[in-house]
């Protein structure tokens, strides 16, 4: 029969514990110096070696031939203890043992003395899971305890128990198991196993298994299930953090502000039953993971991701700046919470996505919030432009600007070469450049030569335009066919009855196909099409708002701090 790894590999001495030394050189000099106590308690997350302690230390304080703190592991109350035999050993799990009743009995049973061992020890797991009761009971034990009679508490949560508890015990602090020593013991293990690990592979199993060694050798244990050879490529797909390239793609289409391809990034995951709760979270982890590339030198240790996934992201935090790693973070968490409360996922994944895309919003700004359903709108349309009343949509100072850093915004994907990318306060003192690979569509067209902004002027040429497209896009003439258009500035505004106008015209590529049959019919340099829908949206808000922008009072302001904007 298989044994599990876990089991198999548990310590059986205190010099076999990893990672908790300043414990177990504590506990062997207690019992070489004959100072025990009579109650400790061990405090850490899961698997981090407090039971296993325990265990070890019931045996050192019992063990006849006890070696410099270490039981012998081959006497028979060692391997008594080890085996569950001896019963003046007691194991009690307080999650599923919490009453009063149970530690009632334990009271009575503590004062007889021990059968076969010198103490009696009892083991409590999970001890902040005992009632007030129970607790009340345990506690007079340990006001009073009889000689022969150890307590090992062992919980996860020392903020449960009380006070009066906590101050009559030794008190050790399990730390999380750091992934260097836990990648040397893994790969300790998979060579006496004869198993094939990389230490790549060791090493992302340290980190997903984020501290804990149970966890990790029961990752070891699905790979050697799945397969002889464990790589991180393996351990992968055992984990189910293969096959992320999505989380890449967002990011490369965030850099780019490629709304077009965000939403599609979303629509396929969508498509493909992929839960959006979970989405949102892994991009958050990605962007937590590009956050830390960019803070610490070695950040493959804090990570949990696979290689190519680390590749990527180091990639990535050449061109992310902090501010904007952090900015992305703050909106995908807001999000996170959005979706689990129950907002429709695919919504507010594409809200995010959208907003975070968009280099003219500082969305934490209230007053700016009713702002942004407008240059949402506009995104969503797919081509960037001169806004129809304002002055136009100035390139904000706020922290979407640095999203897209000067040299990585054309080919996130490519190898950089570091000396290319300026270090952050440089990419932050290049905002134009930065809005101008980001956005071609901005610097374009002077306006075409427009009637008084805002007055619509009926396209009369708008039958030859839709023949022009025709033969380009069948598909978007078949929609726009009988319908009718006016210009307002630099916007076509299409007024139809199909239903589907307002989505085909939010597609980037029909977008263009539409602008570009119009201004080569003619001749002038339409910049953005929306259909009659999404401009009345659009021109109503703008208009209601032309009193007081919080867009323009934040640009004032930015102004009175001596930044400089460019106004494009
Ligand atoms: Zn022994």
């Amino acid at each position: 029969m298989y044994t599990a790894l876990y089991r198999k590999w548990r310590p059986q001495s205190f010099s076999d514990v990893i990672g908790q030394s300043h414990i177990t050189e504590t506990l062997k000099n207690e019992i070489i110096t004959g100072r025990l106590s009579h109650a400790y308690l061990f405090i850490g997350s899961r698997g981090t070696g407090k039971t296993t302690c325990a265990r070890i230390l019931a045996k050192a304080v019992n063990c006849p031939h006890v070696h410099e703190g270490e039981p012998c592991n081959e006497c028979e109350i060692c391997k008594g203890i080890d085996s569950g035999t001896i019963l003046d050993i007691t194991e009690i799990d307080a999650a599923s043992n919490n009453g009063v009743d149970n530690i009632r009995d334990l009271r009575e049973e503590a004062n007889f003395n021990p059968a076969q061992t010198k103490y009696r020890v009892y083991i409590i797991d999970e001890v902040h899971m005992l009632s007030q009761g129970a607790f009340n009971a345990l506690l007079k034990t340990l006001e009073e305890p009889p000689e022969h009679v150890k307590f090992i508490l062992a919980t996860t949560e020392a903020h449960k128990m009380p006070a009066t508890i906590l101050s009559r015990c030794q008190r050790f602090d399990f730390k999380r198991i750091g992934a260097e020593d836990m990648s040397e013991r893994l790969l300790y293990i998979a060579e006496q196993e004869n198993i094939s690990m990389t230490v790549e592979a060791a090493n992302l199993i340290s980190r997903l298994a984020d501290g804990a060694m149970r966890d990790a050798l029961s990752i070891m244990d699905q790979c050697i299930a799945a397969g002889k050879d464990i790589t991180t490529k393996l351990v992968s797909e055992v984990c189910g953090i293969a096959g992320r390239e999505y989380l890449a793609e967002t990011a490369g289409a965030l850099l780019k502000r490629d709304t077009a391809k965000l939403l599609q990034i979303v629509s396929n995951l969508h498509e493909n039953a992929c839960d959006m709760e979970r989405y949102c979270s892994e991009l958050i982890n990605f962007f937590r993971n590009i956050m830390v590339a960019r803070t610490v030198k070695q950040p493959e240790k804090l990570m949990i991701c696979s290689d190519e996934e680390l590749q990527s992201i180091c990639r990535f935090s050449e061109s992310f700046t902090l501010p904007a790693a952090i900015a992305v973070i703050d909106t995908l968490q807001k999000t996170y919470a959005e979706i689990k409360a129950g907002v429709q996922g695919r919504t507010a994944m594409e809200m995010a996505l959208i907003r975070l895309a968009s280099p003219e919003l500082d969305a934490r700004d209230e007053s700016v919030l009713k702002r942004l359903a407008q240059v949402e709108k506009e995104l969503k349309t797919g081509v960037k432009v001169q806004a129809t009343e304002e002055p136009a949509t100035p390139a904000a100072p706020g922290i979407n600007e640095e999203l897209a850093a000067p040299t990585a915004s054309a080919e996130p994907e490519a190898p950089q070469q570091p000396e290319e990318t300026p270090p952050p306060a440089e990419q932050a003192a290049a905002p134009e450049q930065a809005a101008e690979e980001a956005a071609p569509a901005e610097k374009e067209a002077p306006q075409a030569s427009a009637p008084a902004q805002n007055a619509a002027v009926p396209i009369r040429q708008w039958p030859e335009i839709l023949q022009e497209l025709f033969p380009k896009n069948r598909l978007v003439w078949t929609i726009l066919n009988g319908t009718n258009a006016k210009q307002v500035g630099n916007t076509i505004v299409v007024y139809g009855t199909h239903p589907s106008i307002p989505d085909v015209l939010a597609v980037k590529v029909n977008a263009d196909d539409v602008l570009e049959a119009a201004n080569a019919v003619t001749l002038l340099e339409f910049t953005k099409v929306i259909s009659q829908r999404d401009a009345e949206e659009l021109l109503g808000e703008s208009r209601s708002e032309a009193v007081e922008d919080p867009l323009q009072a934040f640009i004032d302001k930015a102004q009175q701090g001596g930044i400089t904007i460019d106004y494009k």
